[in-house]
Parts: structure tokens; sequence; C-alpha cells
């Protein structure tokens, strides 16, 4: 049954200085674009009661350069990160993966720090930030801290985030090598990815999936053997060795393995 909206307590700040004051003060869970919090509430699987409205926070929406370092504001939507060429120049990869997020309604509305937060394993945007070795900013009223995407993640839907903290962005170093994304779904759009991937093909590539297990990984034997000059047919074993999808209701540990195998070998061939 549907949360009863009645139940919920929603406050807004409109700056993040008010909106970290407020997670300082009070527990409440902080809403974006609401894209994944509508999911919960709908299905009434929705916990928490009590939030913070944080869309009107434009402070948290730029797509800039500082140095050589891209810096994407968490409330920056799929639609301002396809739209925007400083991202299709430098990160194209995530321009592929947000085409790919549900549906224009979706993409208009769902942000990058959302999608970093909700921590699912299927999140399109993971791969390609874990492949580019992204860094997420996360501040509370205390002050920032900068962390790898590769130690965001602590367990299923868990990550390194205290109540009080809130990503403001995501900051990408130069990307050196060519980019690859792929997701495959039951359908090419609305649909959750059985399977994702992103790689960069660089002197030691850089490789990372989704949804093959509780949080997205990067696959450092694969990209050890391939950068050691390992033929692909060898790689794809050793990819078979190192990951251990299981069974779901979207899809079987073993068609997860073939394809992700499958996978590699179409990002080794479109590269090279
Ligand atoms: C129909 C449909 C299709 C979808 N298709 C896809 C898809 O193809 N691929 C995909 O990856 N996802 C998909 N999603 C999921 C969702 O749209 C994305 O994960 C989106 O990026 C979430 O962003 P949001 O701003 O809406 O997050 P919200 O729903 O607002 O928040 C999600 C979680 O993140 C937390 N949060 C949000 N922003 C912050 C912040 N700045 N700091 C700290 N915590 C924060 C919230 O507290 C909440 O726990 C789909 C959802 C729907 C409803």
């Amino acid at each position: 049954m549907r949360t009863a909206i009645s139940e919920l307590d929603l406050r807004s700040a409109s700056s993040l200085t008010e909106a970290l004051a407020i997670l300082r003060d009070e527990a409440r869970t902080p809403i974006a674009g609401a894209t994944d919090v509508y999911v919960a509430l709908n299905f009434g699987t929705l916990k928490p009661k009590r939030f913070l409205d944080i869309w009107a926070l434009d402070e948290l929406r730029s797509i800039s350069l500082s140095g050589d370092t891209l810096v994407i504001g968490s409330l920056t939507t799929y639609t301002s990160l396809i739209q925007s060429p400083i991202v299709g120049e430098r990160l194209p990869m995530l321009v592929e993966a947000s085409r790919l997020v549900g549906g224009v309604q979706i993409q208009n509305r769902g942000t990058i720090g959302g999608n970093v937060a909700n921590a699912s394993p299927a999140g399109d945007a993971l791969p390609v930030l874990a492949a580019a070795d992204a860094v997420i900013v996360v501040r509370s009223d205390a002050g920032e801290r900068r962390v790898p995407i590769t130690q965001f993640y602590t367990g299923y839907r868990a990550t390194v985030m205290t109540p009080d903290e809130l990503i403001v962005a995501v900051e990408i170093a130069p990307v050196e090598g060519k980019q690859w994304f792929r997701k495959v779904g039951t359908r090419a759009a609305q649909a959750i990815s059985k399977v994702v991937v992103a790689g960069v093909r660089a002197p030691m590539p850089r490789i990372a999936f989704g949804s093959i297990a509780p949080t997205v990984v990067r696959v450092p034997e694969t990209e050890r053997a391939l950068g050691d000059g390992a033929t692909i047919d060898d790689a794809e074993g050793v990819l078979a060795r190192e990951i251990a999808p299981i069974d779901d209701i979207r899809s079987t540990a073993e068609y997860r393995r073939r394809v992700s195998m499958n996978l590699l070998r179409r990002f080794w061939a479109e590269t090279g």
C-alpha cells in the first residue's frame, strides 16, 4: 500500500548553508529529484518520514572546470549532462549513460547526486564514475571531505556518508583513453540494468560493472591482465573468476556472467 502523504513531514532549504544546518540539528532524509524516493513512497516501502527538499539549491547545479578537473554539482540532472558541451567532450560515456536512464521525464528530474547516494548496484552513472576514478565530494556543517568512488560504498545500499552530510559534487580528473559504455536491460528505455559496464581503454584499462555485485565494482585482476597484454580470451577467463553475480528477479547469475564476458570482449574490440 502507498505510504500516506499525511504521515510525512517535509521541510525545504533555500541555500546549502541552511540545508546543512537543518541536517545538523534534525534527522531528515534529503530529497533531490525524488525519482527514487517516490518509487519507495508508491510501493509503501519508504521508511523515513521526515524529509528535506534540496531541489532549490541552485549552487549544486553547476558543471565547471576547476583547473583540469571536471566538477559536476550533485543536483545536475541527466538532461543537463546530456546537453553539456564540457561533459560531452570530457566524459562522453556519462552522456551515453544519461541518455539511457529512464525516459525523458526521469532525465529531467533525476540527479547524479541522487544516483550516487541511492547506492543501487544498478545505478547507471556509477560504473562510469568508477571507471573514471571519480571523487565524491560530501559536505556537512562541520566541513567537507572527498571520497574516491571506489571507497564510497560499504555494502548493498550502504555508503560512508553520515546522516548530516550531503553530496555536493562529483569531481573527475581528465580521463585519458577511449571511453565506452554499455547497458543491458530488458528494453532500451525505462529498464533497470541487468548488467551495465563502463570502460576506459588506457595502457592500464579501467573497467567497472554494475548490477553484478552488491555495489558497483571495478575488476582489477581483469584490468591488470589486459594491461599486461593478455589475450581477450584469457582476460574473459580472468573476469569469469573475478566476478560473482547473483540470481535475482531481473536475471540469473549465469546470464550475468556470460553477458559480462561478452561485454568485455566487445569493449576491447570496439576501443582497439
Ligand atoms: C521510471 C524510473 C526509471 C528509472 N530508470 C533508471 C535508469 O535507467 N538508471 C538508473 O540508474 N536509475 C533509474 N531510475 C532511478 C533514479 O531516477 C536515479 O537513481 C536518479 O538519479 C535519482 O536521483 P534523484 O535526484 O531523483 O534522487 P532522489 O529520489 O531525490 O534521492 C535518492 C536517494 O539519494 C539521496 N540523495 C539525493 N540527493 C542527495 C544528495 N545531494 N546528498 C545526499 N543524499 C542525496 C536521497 O536521500 C535518497 O536516499 C529510475 C527511476 C524511475 C522512477
